[in-house]
């Protein structure tokens, strides 16, 4: 079941948007070669909680971080740890705040020192991919849309898109409906209404879409070792259209 958001519950989700924003911020001025996804999760706990948010992954079916860090051929949901980011890494961090009773939602990947031309490519487009997938999302705008265009955007760079895992809907709960998947066809799908609110996350590996789970019963790695790069945003349809409320890199 979709909850369509009124404008006083979006209000909420700014504001919770806008302290992820800021330990976004925070954690990028912070996050250097040397130090551990640990270290890195202890600052962005302390943050969260400084601004008066709670993290919002802590603890969600048991998962034991603030973040999720996910390193090089790491899609998603790596557990922080006392792995050392290295210069030419690149560094998933996906990010969650829980605020007056309400989800915020982000993931950027970062690049440690020096990166290789083709890790720079993949953050790039597959960040480029979140932004031409916010073109689509308008009120009488079907998700597939949005979907198809995400698509479209990595596969013109033939890289591959993550299948088993989507974006979602968001608000009093951190995944709620509608799932919203990085493939698909245009014109199919739930049409796009006024207080929806969604999180859009491509998941784009360099080589193929294929993607296991570790024996930790968390971290997606790539099947074939390559990198993986990962952006989220989250979305809201308000009386005044769509507005991107975890960006901070570019208005739009
Ligand atoms: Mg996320
Ligand atoms: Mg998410």
């Amino acid at each position: 079941m979709i909850s369509l958001k009124s404008e006083r519950e979006i209000e909420i989700m700014r504001q919770s948007a806008n302290i992820l924003k800021k330990v976004f911020i925070e954690l990028l001025g912070f996050v250097k070669e040397g130090m551990t996804t640990l270290d890195v999760d202890a600052k962005a706990e302390k943050t969260i909680r400084s601004l008066g948010g709670e993290p919002a992954f802590k603890g969600y079916r048991d998962f034991p971080g603030t973040i999720c860090a996910s390193v090089n051929d790491e899609v998603v949901h790596g557990i922080p740890s006392k792995r050392v980011l290295q210069e030419g890494d690149i560094f998933s961090l996906d990010m969650g705040v829980k605020y007056q009773g309400y989800y915020s939602d982000s993931a950027r990947t970062l690049p440690i020192g020096q990166i290789s031309a083709e890790a720079k490519k993949l953050i790039e487009v597959t960040r480029d991919s979140v932004f031409e997938g916010v073109q689509a999302i308008k009120k009488g705008n079907r998700l597939g849309d949005v979907s198809s265009r995400i698509q479209k955007h990595i596969e013109k760079h033939k890289y591959g898109v993550v299948r088993e895992f989507v974006g979602h809907g968001i608000g009093k709960e951190l995944h709620e409906d509608p799932q919203v998947p990085n493939y698909g066809e245009s014109g199919t799908g739930i049409e796009l209404k006024e207080g929806l609110v969604i999180a859009v996350e491509p998941m784009v590996n360099l080589g193929s879409a294929a993607v296991c789970i570790l024996d930790d019963g968390w971290t997606v790695v790539t099947e074939d070792g390559r990198l993986s790069a990962h952006h989220e945003e989250m979305i809201a349809i308000t009386t005044n259209g769509p507005e991107v409320l975890t960006s901070f890199e570019r208005d739009i």
